[in-house]
């Protein structure tokens, strides 16, 4: 798996477009949302390029997305007052990026579900 031409994350992931970069590893990037919707709001982005999670990925890569999060959270400062992980995957989960990326939000209370 590499990357996709004319895919944004891939471009970010991999360096080809400046950014906001929080943390990286060998096959991971982590770097802040654009438009962010809580104080905290960062993207955690595998190098090579899957669409989604409906895209076969690798148990090893998603084992290294979910074990990054409290890293993550340690590092952005929301470790110990909480945050939300999301994944949205296809249209009715309104997934505008076509490259997978879990969301991790906090920095204020959450009040809807
Ligand atoms: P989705 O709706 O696909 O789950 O989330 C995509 C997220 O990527 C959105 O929260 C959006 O603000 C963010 N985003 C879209 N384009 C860019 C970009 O070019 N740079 C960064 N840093 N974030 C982006
Ligand atoms: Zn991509």
């Amino acid at each position: 798996m590499a990357q996709k031409e004319d895919c944004i994350f891939c471009k970010i992931a991999n360096g080809e477009i400046p950014t906001d970069m929080v943390m990286e590893t060998e096959e991971l990037a982590v770097f802040k949302d654009a438009s962010p919707k809580k104080p905290v709001h960062v993207l955690i982005v595998p190098k090579d390029h899957y669409s989604s999670l409906n895209d076969d990925i690798p148990e090893e890569l998603l084992g290294k997305m979910m074990k990054l999060i409290p890293e993550v959270a340690k590092k952005t400062g929301v470790h110990d007052s909480g945050y939300r992980t999301i994944i949205n995957t296809g249209d009715d989960a309104n997934q505008s990026v076509k490259h997978l990326h879990i969301h991790i939000c906090g920095g204020a209370k959450f009040t809807d579900f």
